[in-house]
């Protein structure tokens, strides 16, 4: 997993201050797209106002175009896990819809996912998402100078499993970012802890867990991109990108200001 040779970018104060504003921008667009999250309205809908979002604030979206991929977000709905593409669907009372968005600011990348209850969601699902949301803050809690990469998975895996009987995704992790959306390293949700590169200051990470009410075996559907839980279950995907700074992580794609 952990290949020698290839290094991991460390940004400047002044680079990750860039990245700070993509990822504001990213946090701006996501606050409006989950505004909008209703029954009734079509995941292009959502895609088209994050596109207005990321342009009115001078920024250019990640997604569009990556590996010819066709939208500003991603939306995946309930057996969705990551990576569906907005379409003619129309989001139901009881979906859960996760939106992951990305955002460059001259050169730099901000990426982050939310998970939204449509309506009336059922308390399983919510405690799924609430799981997968809480998981994420380990992780970023131990995107710290000193720790091993591998603390970071772990953490994520032990608080999904101390939730409740969740599957994790394995097949899918988070990763380096900065002056491309995916960078080395890619960052596992589960594993032993102590393992792997060492973590230093101006480092930069997608932390992003996803887990299921059931299986987390999952397959990609025929459009090529949207990946599904095989058995049907719902699924939930939470993101941040992190930085690490001599006082500790910075979220840099939340809306406030928050230094862990
Ligand atoms: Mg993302
Ligand atoms: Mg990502």
């Amino acid at each position: 997993m952990f290949r020698r040779g290839e290094s991991i970018q460390v940004k400047s104060p002044d680079q990750l201050a860039v990245m700070r504003r993509a990822g504001l921008v990213v946090a701006l667009t996501l606050q409006a797209v989950t505004a909008a999250v209703r029954p009734g309205v079509t995941t292009r809908e959502l895609d088209s106002i994050a596109r207005d979002c990321i342009k009115s604030n001078n920024a250019t979206p990640s997604f569009l175009g990556y590996h010819g991929f066709p939208a500003v977000i991603c939306t995946s709905v309930n057996e969705e896990v990551v990576h569906g593409i907005p379409g003619e669907r129309v989001l139901a009372d009881g979906d859960l819809v996760s939106i992951d968005c990305g955002a460059i600011v001259d050169g730099w990348h901000g990426d982050a996912a939310v998970s939204v209850p449509v309506g009336e969601v059922t308390a399983a699902v919510l405690a799924l998402s609430a799981a997968t949301e809480a998981a994420m803050w380990a992780g970023l809690e131990q995107v710290r100078a000193g720790n091993r990469l591998s603390d970071i998975g772990n953490a994520v895996e032990i608080a999904i499993n101390a939730a409740g009987d969740y599957g994790v995704v394995e097949d899918y992790t988070g990763h380096g970012i900065g002056t491309s959306m995916h960078m080395h390293p890619p960052i596992p949700n589960h594993g032993k802890p102590g393992k792997g590169p060492l973590l230093k200051v101006g480092m930069a990470f997608a932390i992003e867990p996803m887990a299921t009410l059931g299986s987390p075996t999952v397959g990609v559907l025929a459009d090529g991109w949207t990946v599904v839980a095989l058995d049907g279950g719902s699924a939930a995907h939470w993101e941040h990108t992190v930085a690490i700074t001599e006082s500790g992580p910075w979220v840099l794609t939340a809306l406030d200001e928050i230094h862990l």
